[in-house]
């Protein structure tokens, strides 16, 4: 149905168009008749055009400014409602044979400690990760086809999935791992993976070829068509990002949107999460030697403008982020956190001695799951656990119609409540719990049809009686 003969990556990401882009963009952002044009439009809740997203980004109209963030944060509260996802990273290796200049992995950095995770050491890991209420995890790993070649990374997987402690389970498996071939998608899409997340770092591509020196890495084109084949191979949920203070933000907001129609328009589904990862200090990284970091007001401009562009996306911020800036993006669209996160390989199961570092950036969010799950609930929204639709075999546009359809009260909000109560019970302190139990009594009124509520309510009530993994 769709062209399969879709255009490459110079064709896609148009560098004439982003120029031309950002200068209508200039050009207009004080343009009062054209913004509420743009924003009558985004109002039909169907996206935005590249263009058209970078002129909100770039409006300096304080009142039109504040329309764009009431209108993210309505957006997220229609497609998203109040649940937000929940996961973890676990690093399975730090080798690497790129020279990224940003990542501490990169292979000349010869003081970092190597590690790689055996499979008894995954299993430890998992357990740890399993014991603090985690059900998603997002598998990292450098690119080093000797130490972690594909087999390596689905042997990965194949332990993490068998691993049942106590009432814990790992449900969903995504995967950020370095670009590869169709027949690499197919076999992580045979693993029963769920998003295959790759970040763009910039979309412009002497940028990005400065930024990556040397390995398989350097290839823009290879990089930037991954996603065309890991749909090719299979794979329906991929997640875009790009690494925000390596380049012009403007430049690559622009870019990570026309990635998304790309996909669209030659995939027939856009991308399953947009995540906007920051640059951060690490072992051998100073991000000050970068001049293009953005502000925590310009990084709430982007999530905002991203969410009125691309609704149905679901959007990631990770423990980059202080919970400051946390709190207020995820007002403004973001529907998907991890917490309690170390970015070192092994990192779980023991804290790293100084002299040992292992980690690829230092983490602004250093608060127990717990905690991120108390302050979430505090501000109420409910944390979910679930991982069902993928279950459940609504990946791609089957899950985009269903939150299209209207129908996530009665299927989204069900399981996160479900998924919630199960955290609640297992793994939560007697504070978390008693807020929780409370925020769940009260959300049961968000599902409209009574035969869910009535099947909900009696899963509720057999939680306490051992009963797991029920799911619409
Ligand atoms: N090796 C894979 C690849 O090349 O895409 C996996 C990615 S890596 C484990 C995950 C992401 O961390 C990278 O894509 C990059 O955007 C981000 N990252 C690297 N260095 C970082 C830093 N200093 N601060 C914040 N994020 C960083």
């Amino acid at each position: 149905m769709y062209n399969v003969m879709s255009p490459k990556a110079e064709e896609f990401i148009n560098h004439e168009e982003i120029l031309e882009s950002l200068a209508y963009a200039k050009s207009n952002k004080n343009n009062r008749e054209l913004i509420d044009e743009i924003l009558a439009k985004a109002r039909l809740r169907k996206g935005l055009s590249h263009r058209e997203a970078a002129v909100l980004l770039d409006c300096e109209l304080e009142d039109k400014n504040q329309e764009i963030y009431a209108l993210a944060q309505q957006i997220k509260k229609d497609f998203y409602g109040n649940r937000i996802v929940m996961f973890a990273p676990l690093y399975l290796s730090n080798y690497c044979v790129n020279g990224c200049e940003y990542c501490p992995y990169h292979a000349k950095n010869k003081h970092i400690a190597r590690k790689k995770l055996t499979q008894e050491e995954v299993a430890k890991e998992v357990a740890a990760l399993q014991d603090m209420g985690h059900k998603r995890l997002a598998l990292e790993a450098g690119e080093d086809p000797v130490n972690n070649p594909i087999e390596y990374i689905l042997e990965c997987i194949h332990t993490i999935y068998g691993i049942k402690h106590k009432n814990g389970a790992i449900r969903r498996v995504n995967v950020n791992i370095a670009a590869t071939t169709v027949e690499n998608y197919q076999k992580l899409k045979e693993a029963g993976i769920g998003t295959y997340i790759l970040f763009q770092e910039t979309y412009h591509k002497e940028s990005y070829e400065k930024l990556h020196p040397t390995g398989p890495k350097h290839d823009y084109a290879y990089h930037t068509e991954a996603m065309d084949r890991a749909m090719e191979g299979g794979i329906d949920d991929v997640g875009l990002g790009v690494l925000f203070g390596l380049n012009n933000y403007r430049y690559d907001f622009t870019g990570i949107l026309m990635h998304a129609e790309h996909l669209e328009q030659y995939k027939g589904v856009g991308p399953h999460t947009i995540s906007v990862p920051r640059l951060r200090r690490a072992d051998d990284i100073d991000p000050d030697v970068f001049d293009n970091g953005i502000s925590d007001e310009v990084f709430a401009k982007i999530v905002a403008c991203i969410r009125i562009a691309v609704p149905y996306t679901g959007m990631i911020v990770s423990t980059r982020e202080s919970q400051a800036c946390r709190e207020k993006v995820l007002h403004l669209g973001i529907s998907q956190i991890s917490g309690a996160s170390r970015t070192s390989v092994g990192g779980y199961v023991e804290p790293e001695p100084e002299e040992e570092n292992s980690a690829q950036f230092d983490v602004s969010d250093n608060r127990t799951l717990d905690e991120v799950v108390r302050w979430l609930m505090e501000m109420d929204y409910v944390p979910s656990f679930c991982t069902a639709c993928y279950r459940e075999g609504r990946t791609g546009d089957r899950f985009m119609t269903l939150l299209k359809s209207g129908q996530i009260v009665n299927c989204c909000h069900p399981n996160a409540l479900m998924t919630l109560k199960e955290y609640l019970e297992d793994y939560a302190s007697e504070e978390t719990k008693a807020i929780g139990d409370a925020l769940i009594e009260k959300e049961l009124d968000v599902i409209t049809n009574p035969k869910v509520k009535e099947k909900v309510m009696d899963y509720l009530a057999n939680i306490q009686n051992g009963q797991r993994d029920f799911r619409f």
